[in-house]
């Protein structure tokens, strides 16, 4: 039976069949040892093959190839990748300028980690109510992020500005929603999905750094098509995979404009003629991007790359 991988807890997998049918299930012990890059062999958004026991649980002896999936460091085990979730049709982050401000380096590496995993990444700005003093600092957001090609969904969940917009968006699609702890993800899932009632963090506590109300990846189906993917709050994402003389195809519009850089090896950081220097200056890169891009770059603390 094939089967699609809806929970993960520990070594407790709950498996969807014929749409509904939820199943509770456990690994082959030989699967479990298959992808020893990866701290979890099987993920949630999976498609898997089950067998089915008397008792009415199942097996889980076969994994279907993934089209893509998004990562994130993992805590302990820093050559090790834990995957958040496979098969992703988009990949949203939330962002915040307020309560909390989220980082823009913590955005580009996103951003990047979703381009070098084929997974298509748009932007979710949440709590745009508290945001009436900040009318410069949003739309130089909008600009950064518009100019490297992603979409942007301004939304309150507060005065549901932006939601039935962003319902559009997520129909009969594999939507991942990550960010932030505190950045309102199971408010917005909420409001998406109200039957699914998640619990909301109390605004004193979303300061307190390590206060998480999400601890695993858990997909839910969505009444009118299409699934939404809540993620544990995350603080990093994982390059093991790229090389740092790649990460600038990971950056949309930077890599539009290498092709007319003067050296075919140009790492677009100091090298004369460089395009994407120019695109600094005349401002098709924004200088934002490009700092990331150039911190990303000279990380020491990447060592896996
Ligand atoms: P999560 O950790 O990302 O799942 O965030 P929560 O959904 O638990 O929300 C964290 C806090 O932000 C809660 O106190 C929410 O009430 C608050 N919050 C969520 N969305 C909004 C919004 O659009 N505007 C404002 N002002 N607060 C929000
Ligand atoms: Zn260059």
């Amino acid at each position: 039976m094939k089967g699609l991988v809806v929970k993960v807890v520990g070594n407790q997998y709950t498996v969807i069949v014929d749409k509904t049918k939820q199943i509770d299930c456990v690994l082959k012990g030989k699967l479990r040892l298959q992808e020893s890059k990866s701290t979890n062999p099987v993920v949630v958004g999976d498609w898997v093959e089950i067998t089915l026991m008397p008792d009415g649980s199942g097996i889980i002896v076969d994994l279907y190839d993934r089209k893509n999936y998004i990562v994130r460091k993992s805590v302990n085990l820093s050559k090790q990748k834990h995957i958040l979730a496979a098969n992703i049709d988009c990949a949203y982050l939330v962002v915040t300028l307020l309560f909390p401000e989220t980082n823009f380096e913590f955005i580009d590496r996103f951003l990047v980690s979703a381009e070098a995993y084929r997974v298509p990444a748009a932007i979710i700005l949440n709590k745009c109510d508290l945001y009436k003093e900040l009318a410069e600092q949003v739309s130089e957001f909008e600009e950064i992020y518009q100019k490297a090609g992603y979409p942007i969904f301004k939304i309150s969940t507060i005065t549901s500005e932006g939601i039935e917009n962003l319902k559009k968006q997520l129909h009969n699609k594999v939507n991942l929603i990550a960010g932030n702890s505190g950045v309102g993800k199971s408010s917005i899932i909420n409001k998406i999905e109200p039957s699914l009632n998640l619990k909301v963090q109390d605004i004193s506590l979303v300061h307190f750094k390590g206060k998480h109300t999400t601890t695993f990846s858990q997909m839910f189906p969505l009444s009118n098509g299409g699934y939404i993917i809540d993620t544990p709050g995350i603080k990093g994402f994982s390059f093991i995979d790229i090389k740092k003389e790649e990460l600038f195809h990971y950056f949309p519009e930077i890599f539009k404009l290498t092709a007319q850089c003067k050296y075919y090896n140009c790492t677009h950081t100091n090298e004369p003629n460089c395009a994407v220097k120019d695109g600094v200056v005349n401002g098709s890169i924004h200088e934002i991007r490009y700092r990331n891009y150039l911190s990303m770059f000279f990380d020491e603390n990447d060592k896996h790359r």
